[in-house]
């Protein structure tokens, strides 16, 4: 039976997810096979949900290779909690923690820091409205720092580092919200990986976060419970009811990844797509890609046209040919294609046509 019709989901966050997860979610809604119970009905201390998670951070252990020593946490509070959560845990009073600003999420990150503890700016592209990642050269970073904290793929902006910024010994935190197992991640090289589960994981209410085990060490006892990695470390994430239902449509999602052939696989998938959506980008002029050729994003397209009314009109024609969600963020103006990994590929070849023929009638 075919599946209601649906549309391109070009959204952000929360964004689209496979077919087959949905598919499979909708299947066993009202009784998972042999439990008679929506997973929703359950009891989260059940063996059936404890193997359901479990299965899930095996999936992801397999999924980034990661070595032993880290933990795997399903958290809630999305990205936004961990900005506070970071400093909260990991920069002791007296301390100073590096934070790159790439893009607007990372400056959110810094502003929550700063009223933890102290911050550095280690580099700022803000002046640049953020188009490009900073050079290794502007990279003023405390030697001793507590840790450096990055943003992996900057999803308003639409730029991604392609490679890891050389940190020295300091532990790298990375948010990776936008980007998380769209390719390869060298989980070694990080000392906290952390990202909400809604752009390329799962559902939104679920925050994933990978930390190296020698860090629970620095969650101090007078924290609050659920503010602290030891607690939720020690608890297996169960400290108390988590979002079960969103842990089990990421579980479905990092089951699909696998059945893809992983990350590797995946990162051809994405470099497919976006390679296709930028080689038109740049075909002719008449479209302008806004982030640094080097930077761009294979998650986030971020182009604009000559003039607002073109944009304008680029919308509403996009909308009612059944793109949804291309309109940049407010803040850059313009459009953006999010083009996650469940993104499907005859989506981009359709918007490829789009923009071609939107050419045609109005360049
Ligand atoms: C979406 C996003 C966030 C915010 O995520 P929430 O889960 O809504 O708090 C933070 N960082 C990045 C890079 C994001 O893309």
């Amino acid at each position: 039976m075919p599946t209601t019709t649906r549309v391109f989901n070009f959204s952000a966050g929360p964004a689209v997810l496979p077919l087959p997860v949905l598919e499979e979610a909708q299947r066993d809604l009202v009784s998972l096979p042999g439990v008679g119970m929506s997973v929703m009905e359950i009891s989260h201390r059940s063996k059936t949900f404890e193997d359901l998670m479990h299965q899930a951070a095996d999936d992801i252990r397999a999924l980034a290779s990661i070595p032993a020593g880290y933990a795997i946490l399903m958290l809630q509070g999305g990205a936004s909690l961990q900005f506070s959560m970071v400093p909260m845990n990991l920069l002791a009073p007296g301390a100073t923690a590096d934070y790159i600003d790439s893009g607007s999420w990372a400056a959110k990150a810094v502003k929550e820091a700063k009223k933890v503890g102290k911050v550095n700016v280690a580099a700022t592209t803000k002046a640049d409205n953020y188009s490009r990642l900073p050079n290794a050269a502007d990279m003023a970073l405390t030697s001793g720092a507590a840790y450096v904290h990055m943003t992996s793929n900057n999803t308003i902006e639409g730029t991604q580092w392609t490679s890891l910024p050389l940190v020295g010994d300091a532990p790298l935190v990375s948010d990776t919200s936008s980007d998380m197992f769209s390719g390869p991640i060298d989980v070694a090289r990080h000392a906290l990986i952390y990202a909400g589960a809604q752009k390329n994981l799962g559902p939104s209410g679920v925050t994933l976060v990978i930390i190296r085990e020698d860090l629970l060490a620095r969650s101090s006892d007078t924290l609050p419970a659920m503010l602290s990695y030891k607690v939720h470390a020690e608890n297996d994430s169960l400290y108390n009811t988590p979002n079960t239902f969103g842990i089990y449509i990421l579980g479905l999602t990092m089951k699909w990844l696998r059945s893809l052939g992983g990350l590797d696989a995946i990162a051809c998938i994405n470099q497919r797509k976006a390679g296709k959506l930028y080689a038109e980008i740049d075909r002719t002029g008449f479209y302008r890609g806004t982030a640094r050729r080097d930077d761009r994003s294979l998650m986030n397209v971020t182009f604009r046209l000559a003039t607002d009314d073109l944009e304008e009109a680029f919308v509403k024609e996009s909308a009612a040919a059944g793109f949804d969600g291309l309109t940049g963020h407010r803040s850059v103006g313009g459009m953006r294609a999010s083009i996650y990994n469940a993104f499907p590929e005859e989506g981009i070849d359709a918007l490829v046509s789009f923009m071609r023929e939107f050419e045609r009638a109005h360049g």
